[in-house]
């Protein structure tokens, strides 16, 4: 079994319930969740005119090699209504691969951990949610220290609420949220359920 750690995000439709859809997805095609983050409400990237985006990550076990995983992370954005060719703007479902075990690759096609991972603050709140002092491999630096060591505005990655998975996932896997939500300087907390 391997580790993963797969970030999602919408900024269309009903976000939280497209996020939780993808994990009960992946769920059922052998990427087990262990652990997964609060929901971030958070602003686009490169201060972007869209819609607010949804975050949350998921570290999770699975026997898939990398290349099958990331294919079937595409497949479920499919699914959920991504088309392929929209790349950065607005999406139903974004689904990327952050880290697997301590692999690096540096494929046209995959690279590990994600290049973007670092920048990130609405991947970097709910890493360090998940487990502040985790190392991405290659890094010197935790997730918590990556994370101080971004300039973030206020506002920019807010508590949101709880993904709510749906029966049988939900059973299948009881998970609970490990730890309160991340309360990194800029981000503002909400009501826990969401709104
Ligand atoms: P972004 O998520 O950066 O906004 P996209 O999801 O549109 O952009 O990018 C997907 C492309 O990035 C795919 O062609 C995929 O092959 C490539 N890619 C490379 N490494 C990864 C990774 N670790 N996770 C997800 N996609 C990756
Ligand atoms: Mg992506």
């Amino acid at each position: 079994m391997k580790h993963v750690w797969i970030a999602l995000g919408s900024n269309l439709g009903d976000r939280a319930d497209l996020l939780a859809r993808a994990v009960a997805l992946l769920a059922e095609a052998g990427v087990s969740p262990l652990a997964v983050s609060h929901l971030y409400e958070t602003l686009p990237e490169h201060g972007r005119d869209e819609p607010l985006y949804i975050n949350a990550v998921v570290h999770a076990e699975t026997p898939l090699e990398p290349r099958a995983l990331l294919q079937l992370l595409q497949q479920v954005e499919r699914r959920l209504g991504r088309s392929p060719v929209e790349r950065s703007g607005p999406r139903t479902c974004d689904l990327d691969l952050l880290a697997v075990d301590d692999l690096r690759a540096e494929e046209p096609d995959l690279t590990l951990p994600h290049p973007r991972l670092h920048h990130r603050p609405f991947v970097l709140v709910p890493l360090c949610e998940l487990d502040p002092n985790w190392r991405p491999p290659g890094f010197r630096e935790t997730v918590s220290e990556l994370l101080a060591a971004l300039d973030t505005e206020p506002g920019e990655t807010c508590l949101y609420g709880c993904l709510e998975l749906a029966e049988p996932v939900a059973n299948a896997y009881p998970w609970r949220h490990r730890a309160g939500p991340c309360h990194h300087d800029d981000a503002q907390t909400g009501a826990e359920g969401g709104p």
